[in-house]
């Protein structure tokens, strides 16, 4: 399958049109961003990295059941998956306090949660991604009820499936952003799964292994992603 033409060029990803019309092609690039596109630095094998865990997380996500747009790899950083229609809104889970939820609510990092608590955030970045909740997203139209109903469930299932897989490699899921999208009248998961995407420590140390590696200026970053890959016994090629 062959790259057609550029249809968008996110933060660390773009997309291109394939002569497939359901079909679109991910290229994960070394760009990585942070702060709303306000820190950008091109990081070496990034792409790949994040490409390679992607489509493992993916695959093991699809092996319990959770509908994902992924298809399969093309190339160290491409990869084919469906073309969905976006719902504007980023679903996070947090097992464990960090990041935003500590500064919103003046709380402490490392502060386990239980049961895990969920945020919706609308995708916007001028407005730098405010969270919104269920009356916002009916309301304006960003989803149904039902989509809301199945995001939810799907975001949560991931929770299950992915808290064990990582507690398994030796790291602890502390939160994640999930972005679904309709596909022929079902809501499924699209964007990606990486340390891009999500936070992850060792369960021993506590050390970072995702991007807030970046975000804090704590350097080896793609050394740290490369970690998750091998823990995870991700072949990176
Ligand atoms: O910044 P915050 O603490 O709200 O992020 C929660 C989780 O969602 C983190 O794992 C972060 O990497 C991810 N996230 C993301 N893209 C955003 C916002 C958050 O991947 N635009």
């Amino acid at each position: 399958m062959q790259a057609d033409t550029e249809l968008y060029s996110g933060k660390a990803k773009s997309v291109f049109t394939t002569d497939d019309p359901d079909k679109l092609i991910l290229r994960f690039r070394d760009d990585t961003s942070a702060f709303d596109g306000e820190k950008v630095e091109k990081l070496a094998r990034k792409g790949n990295v994040n490409n390679k865990v992607n489509a493992y997380v993916m695959g093991q996500l699809e092996k319990a059941g959770i509908p994902t747009h992924f298809e399969h790899l093309l190339a160290d950083n491409e990869a084919l998956v469906k073309r969905l229609t976006m719902i504007p809104v980023e679903c996070v889970v947090r097992n464990i306090t960090a990041g935003s939820i500590c500064k919103r609510l003046g709380i402490e990092e490392g502060i386990e949660l239980n049961p895990p608590t969920f945020e919706f955030f609308l995708k916007n970045d001028a407005l730098h991604d405010p969270m919104v909740n269920e009356y916002h997203i009916r309301s304006f139209g960003w989803a149904t009820d039902e989509e809301i109903t199945e995001m939810k469930k799907l975001t949560f299932k991931v929770n299950d499936v992915l808290k064990q897989l990582f507690l398994d490699a030796g790291l602890l899921l502390v939160d994640y952003k999930l972005e679904f999208g309709r596909y022929h009248g079902n809501v499924v998961l699209g964007d990606e799964f990486t340390p891009d995407g999500c936070r992850l420590w060792d369960a021993a140390t506590r050390k970072k292994l995702d991007k807030d590696r970046f975000r804090q200026g704590m350097g080896n970053v793609v050394e740290a992603y490369e970690e998750v890959a091998q823990r995870l016994g991700v072949e990176l090629g």
